[in-house]
């Protein structure tokens, strides 16, 4: 089942990790089918009793595989751009099981999604409402609209992502949003769907969720003396997931919240969790390429870098690094770097570790969401394979790309 050792040796649930990068050359991005669908589901029986649309956070791991993965299983998508609502129609995610949220969507953006007759667009800002109610009077159609309002919550987490407090860029003030709402609800583009919140990434307290939430349901019912009458209450993402010694909530727990806050209104939910349906379900496989000591420092070099998996140099993020054979040996102290340019391309200082040789692979861990999704080509590196798990099955569900793929695009001024 998804990741762990037989026979002293790391498999992803039936196929061996030393045999897939034997096959598609280290580093490389393994996903495991039945991690993935199990988080999912974990959100499905845990919200049941309510009307719910489960709209997965595109951003967090938009691969095709996973996607769908996911749609077979009955997900809809939570998109930031129109190239991920084209990827998530791609992977057979119904439009009306996908929700466009963003800070600065284009014309151009909303434009497809209203043509797209998708769930809801959830504008952020009276500027942006009055953009869409243009466009949809143009195209004699009305947009589904719900919209975005920053609570003013800390969400507890690193600032970042935090995305729920008045001075983020996020949402529409809580003190102006009834007034859009009225100035919305007289707007002949613009079907008033629902209410939206997004308070941040990575919560390990639900604190921060109820103190929205209730928020939310006081609003919702003020709208309501008003004669606005919403379906839909989209309540975001955020849900942390343990990197190392973290106890995040249980999606059971969060549903408690949801009852408490919310259960009486009997609206439509929403929810946008990324993180914490890709995030273990994902893994980095890298192969040290030299092991040296400087003093006292072990250093342990790989070919994986802050290309590939960002996350410890933007946010100083923790990532389990277990070796692909385990040996058992006693463990030394060393920081495991990549071969960027860059002295923030690190992945643990000062990690208590197995020691490893030359050639040996070692398992980033928890690195299903904002790993790929984040990755570049900086230091003209490829980007790194992505490998879909099922049972004793995989398929490469990307490929790494060429450097033919990576100059394509590019051209020569004639005057050279
Ligand atoms: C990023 C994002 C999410 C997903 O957040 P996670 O922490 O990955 O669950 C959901 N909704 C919106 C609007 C987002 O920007």
């Amino acid at each position: 089942m998804c990741f762990t050792y037989h026979n002293e040796e790391l498999f992803a649930e039936g196929v061996s990790l030393h045999k897939l990068a034997q096959e598609v050359g280290t580093p490389f991005y393994c996903y495991s089918s039945d991690k993935l669908a199990r988080n999912f589901q974990a959100y499905q029986n845990a919200l049941k009793e309510f009307n719910n649309t489960i709209c997965y956070s595109v951003k967090a791991n938009p691969n095709l595989g996973v996607l769908r993965t996911l749609a077979r299983l009955g997900c809809g998508a939570d998109v930031v751009s129109a190239g991920e609502m084209y990827v998530a129609l791609k992977a057979g995610i119904p439009a009306d099981k996908i929700v466009f949220s963003g800070v600065g969507k284009t014309r151009e953006e909303l434009t497809q999604a209203i043509k797209n007759q998708i769930l809801q667009i959830n504008a952020e800002s009276v500027a942006e409402v009055e953009t869409i109610n243009r466009i949809a009077i143009d195209l004699g159609l009305k947009a589904n609209v719900a919209i975005r309002v920053n609570p003013d919550v800390d969400a507890l987490t690193h600032v970042k992502i935090t995305t729920g407090k008045k001075e983020n860029k996020f949402g529409v003030d809580w003190d102006d949003a009834y007034h859009l709402y009225r100035a919305a609800s007289r707007m002949p583009g613009i079907r008033l769907a629902g209410i939206a919140v997004h308070i941040g990434s990575q919560l390990l307290d639900l604190q921060p969720f109820r103190f929205a939430f209730t928020k939310i349901a006081q609003m919702v019912r003020d709208l309501e003396k008003e004669g606005i009458v919403l379906e839909n209450i989209d309540l975001g993402g955020g849900l942390g997931i343990n990197y190392n010694v973290e106890l995040p909530p249980t999606c059971e727990a969060y549903a408690d919240v949801v009852r408490e806050t919310l259960g009486d209104l009997h609206k439509h939910i929403i929810v946008e969790p990324g993180r914490s349906i890709a995030g273990n379900m994902g893994i980095l496989v890298a192969e040290v390429l030299y092991t040296k000591q400087m003093g006292e420092k072990n250093f342990i070099i790989i070919d994986a870098g802050m290309n590939d998996l960002v996350r410890p140099a933007m946010y100083d993020a923790w990532h389990t690094i277990l070796p692909v054979a385990r040996r058992g040996t006693a463990p030394i102290i060393a920081d495991v770097v990549g071969p960027i340019c860059e002295s923030g391309d690190i992945f643990a200082k000062d990690r208590i570790i197995e020691p490893v040789q030359q050639g040996e692979l070692l398992a980033i861990m928890c690195a299903g969401a904002y790993g790929a999704a984040m990755s570049s080509i900086y230091n003209f590196r490829p980007l790194v394979p992505e490998v879909l798990v099922n049972g004793e099955e995989f398929c490469v569900v990307r490929r790494r790309t060429s450097y033919e793929e990576m100059l394509s695009g590019q051209s020569v001024p004639q005057w050279l």
